[in-house]
């Protein structure tokens, strides 16, 4: 029976995981060992008595007591805490999702991996923050990642059989997010709402806003320099407002291959699940007569300074990702608790990159786990203070 473990279980990644692994057969079929989540002890306890986990795990450890009497009589352990989940890593799995948003995701994907097991990685974040890291971590225990992100499911498909050397460019879609249409002098008085009305895809809160800013396209970007190994100036970025094409690879003939499908994580998801074979999946099939047409157009940087300031993290490398990371996940913070605009995520971002450049280290500079994390703390503080400079100002 083939095991595995989702972290990030009841969120907008791992409740789609679920679903596939429910119509699959479930526990019939699966051995689930670990299922982890946050505050929402409800869903963690319903989705691990379902699917028989060995052991369901909160991040928050104030919700153990009710996790316990939620999952008494069950058979299934209870833990709770960053260590439990960390901890929870290291029991074996033949294939683990890593779907807990956000920098708390690398440590146990980073940990998976030392069992060799099969890391289905939506959490992109690692990747950003670390990504040198976590590929050699990988190709030491001779264990797999599989990229869940649809962008770079999209191009690891489109790479099938081929050679990574004949690519030229690889062209990443964008829906352009909820703010897309509007004009440009509006975007700074933008509320968390009007960032939130994504025109394609259901996903979580925070990667919705990151979409209208183009933080989440910023963060594919060098996720994909990181990931396929390919130099910064053959990765290129379109908006498609349609969202069917997932991605695209051009090779050095010319030819471009496309990936196209319903808006639905399912798919990349379920690619990740039955890997290096494809099964069926309750996806939407595409009417390409009735869509007749699919549209592009060039992403106006001034509009998205998110991905100018991509640009600068690839040319840094070193610890940059995980600046630049850290400080977008404060910002976002601070536009979600209304305290800072819009734009002002772009240029706390930016004033923490300036701030931090002296410790940022040589580009291909040796980094390790810890240098990481104490980068992710430092931008952090940084990104706190820029932020308070900005609150209440234009
Ligand atoms: P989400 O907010 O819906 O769910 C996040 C999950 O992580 C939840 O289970 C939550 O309880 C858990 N979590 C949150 N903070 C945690 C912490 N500090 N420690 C441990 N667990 C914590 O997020 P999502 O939209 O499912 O995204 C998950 C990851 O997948 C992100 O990295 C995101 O960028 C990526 N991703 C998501 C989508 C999508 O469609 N939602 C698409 C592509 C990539
Ligand atoms: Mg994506």
């Amino acid at each position: 029976m083939r095991s595995l473990s989702i972290f990030g279980a009841t969120g907008s990644v791992g409740e789609q995981t679920v679903d596939l692994l429910r119509r699959a057969g479930g526990a019939e079929v699966f051995r689930v060992v670990a299922l982890t989540g946050g505050r929402n002890i409800v869903r963690l306890a319903e989705m691990a008595r379902e699917l028989r986990a060995e052991v369901a795990v909160s991040a928050d450890p104030s919700g153990l007591a009710e996790l316990r009497e939620r999952l008494a009589g069950s058979g299934v352990a209870a833990a709770a805490g960053p260590e439990a989940i960390a901890e929870t890593a290291d029991r074996p799995a033949d294939w683990v999702m890593s779907a807990i948003v956000g920098a708390a995701g690398l440590v146990p994907g980073f940990r998976a991996l030392r069992h060799g097991a099969v890391l289905a990685l939506a959490n992109k974040e690692s990747l950003v923050t670390a990504g040198p890291l976590l590929m050699a971590e990988a190709a030491r225990h001779g264990a797999r990642i599989l990229p869940v992100d649809s962008e770079h499911s999209a191009i690891f498909q489109a790479l099938v059989g081929e050679d990574i050397g004949s690519v030229e460019r690889i062209i990443l879609t964008a829906s352009g997010g909820a703010l897309r249409d509007w004009p440009l002098e509006n975007l700074a008085k933008a509320t968390v709402k009007d960032a939130l009305a994504h025109p394609n895809w259901a996903m979580g809160q925070r990667i919705t806003i990151d979409s209208a800013s183009m933080f989440n396209k910023a963060l594919e970007v060098i996720e994909t320099r990181e990931f396929f190994g390919v130099s910064p100036h053959q990765i290129e970025v379109i908006i498609h407002p349609e969202s069917l094409i997932h991605s695209m690879v051009g090779y050095r003939d010319g030819a471009i291959m496309a990936h196209l499908g319903a808006p639905d994580m399912r798919h990349s998801i379920g690619y990740a699940l039955n890997w290096p074979e494809r099964s069926h999946l309750p996806v939407a099939r595409l009417d390409l007569a009735q869509i007749a047409t699919l549209t592009f157009r060039a992403p106006d940087l001034a509009r998205y300074p998110a991905l100018r300031l991509a640009r600068d993290v690839m040319d840094r490398r070193g610890l940059a990702g995980a600046a630049f990371n850290a400080a977008k996940e404060v910002a976002l913070d601070r536009f979600l608790a209304g305290q800072i605009g819009f734009m002002q995520m772009a240029s706390v971002v930016e004033a923490v990159l300036e701030a931090t450049d002296a410790d940022l280290g040589r580009e291909n500079a040796p980094m390790t786990l810890e240098d990481v994390l104490a980068m992710d703390h430092l931008a952090r503080v940084r990104a706190g203070e820029a932020a308070r400079g900005r609150a209440g100002a234009d």
